[in-house]
């Protein structure tokens, strides 16, 4: 059975930083979705004696070998060569290969680049995989007691591959898989709050991650059957966290408010400033959300926020366009414009420049509007322009969220201030 695997991303263009090794990412979490353990992952540059190297080293340890890259047909890319110096064998003309790369070109009326011949080539004992998707087969092959497969770079030849290959290796053992996902609380409180949960001697230990922000528990069985167990551990993490958990595995913010405002049959209108309708992409890239969100505006400059929003210039003159006041007016001001049930705002100062002693980069207003009243906070978020507009579009969602299901609770980054 495989159960250990070393994945190799070959390619010149990914050492010089030209190309993102995406594949080595995309392969560990199809073989840890299926119960096989990566043991390495290597970046190579396109060199035979390297890659061969690293594939006899990689048997040693694992039943699996994963090489994606270098099967292009221009004399820079050597897997195969490679492969064939691991096996100490020689290269021989794949019959069913050449057909497919004869077919491939006479059905587009092209006539085959004399360098593609050398993608029919395959190691003696070695079998070459299908590639439907472009002219490179890739490689199946034993060394020692692992197998060894070597993928095409391009991503969209190599996932499909990928799969067959796992389909047929791994199949029925996969483990089952509970992301819990949660925004506004940091990650060591977050850490604490589980803290015998995630003990590396735990039987199932829960594991958690945060990327741009947003707070993710993993929590993995190892066999199906372990199915209930990692019920009953993401319920715990799901009440550790309340209420910043907002759902589970792919959902994001903005699917979890649209699904909440769609319960409710509310609607919400948004105005936004320093995120410049960041917010109103996040909600629109959910499915349906016309359903529950009319649209809103970008106010970037005072005088719309006056003339779109209605607010009264004077507030802007007297408190700045950062402030409660303002940032208040414009969430109320969305709402009544679009005649939704909720309106929600955000005006900071972003950065680099614009920062002042009270007010400074990363300070940032939101506010929720509804039918009871207006919710309005100040935020400090870390950062550069990016992460700040990123961390306060999804503070927006989540603070809308809250309000809407009725939990009150100060989020991370909040500010005690008072205009
Ligand atoms: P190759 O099989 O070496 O001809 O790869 C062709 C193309 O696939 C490269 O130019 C890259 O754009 C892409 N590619 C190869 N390896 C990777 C990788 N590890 N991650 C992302 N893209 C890759
Ligand atoms: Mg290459």
């Amino acid at each position: 059975m495989i159960r250990h695997a070393v994945t190799l991303s070959v390619g010149d263009e990914l050492l010089a930083g030209e190309t993102l090794d995406t594949h080595g990412r995309t392969i560990a979490a199809s073989l840890s979705a299926r119960g096989c353990r990566v043991l390495q992952h290597r970046v190579l540059g396109d060199d035979v004696s390297d890659i061969a190297a690293a594939i006899v080293a990689a048997t040693v340890g694992a039943d699996l070998v994963v090489i994606t890259g270098g099967l292009g047909p221009t004399l820079d890319d050597v897997s195969r060569e490679a492969l064939a110096e691991a096996m100490n064998e020689s290269l021989v003309e794949d019959p069913a290969s050449r057909m497919h790369l004869d077919q491939w070109y006479a059905g587009r009326g092209r006539v085959m680049p004399v360098g593609n011949v050398r993608q029919a080539l395959r190691p003696t004992s070695a079998t070459c995989i299908e590639n439907p998707n472009g002219t490179a087969p890739g490689l199946r092959a034993r060394v020692g007691a692992a197998l060894v497969v070597v993928l095409p770079g391009p991503p969209r030849e190599m996932r499909p591959m990928l799969e067959g290959v796992l389909n047929d290796e791994l199949s029925g053992e996969s483990r089952p898989t509970i992301v819990v996902r949660a925004f506004g609380i940091g990650e060591s409180d977050a850490a604490e709050r589980i803290e015998p949960l995630m003990r590396r001697d735990a039987r199932l230990p829960v594991a958690t991650t945060v990327s741009q922000s947003l707070l993710s528990a993993r929590i993995r069985g190892n066999v199906p059957d372990d199915r209930d167990s990692i019920e009953t551990l993401a319920v715990q993490v799901e009440t550790a966290w309340h209420p910043f958990v907002f759902g589970r595995d792919d959902v994001t913010l903005s699917m979890a408010l649209g699904a909440e405002l769609k319960k409710a049959g509310h609607t919400i209108a948004t105005a936004e400033s320093c995120t410049g309708g960041l917010v109103a992409a996040m909600l629109t890239e959910v499915p349906g959300s016309s359903g529950w969100y009319p649209g809103g505006w970008v106010t970037y400059e005072n005088t719309r926020k006056v003339e779109d929003l209605g607010v009264d210039a004077e507030l802007i003159e007297q408190d700045g366009a950062v402030s409660r006041s303002v940032v208040s007016a414009m969430a109320d001001g969305a709402r009544r414009r679009a005649g939704s049930d909720y309106g929600v705002s955000i005006s900071g100062v972003a950065g680099p420049d614009g920062g002042s002693a009270d007010k400074p980069v990363g300070t940032v207003w939101i506010a929720v509007a509804d039918e009871a009243g207006i919710d309005a906070r100040c935020f400090c978020f870390s950062g550069d322009r990016p992460v700040v507009r990123d961390r306060a579009a999804n503070t927006a969602l989540q603070l809308t969220r809250l309000r809407l299901r009725g939990d009150d609770s100060d989020l991370l980054w909040q500010r005690d201030a008072r205009s």
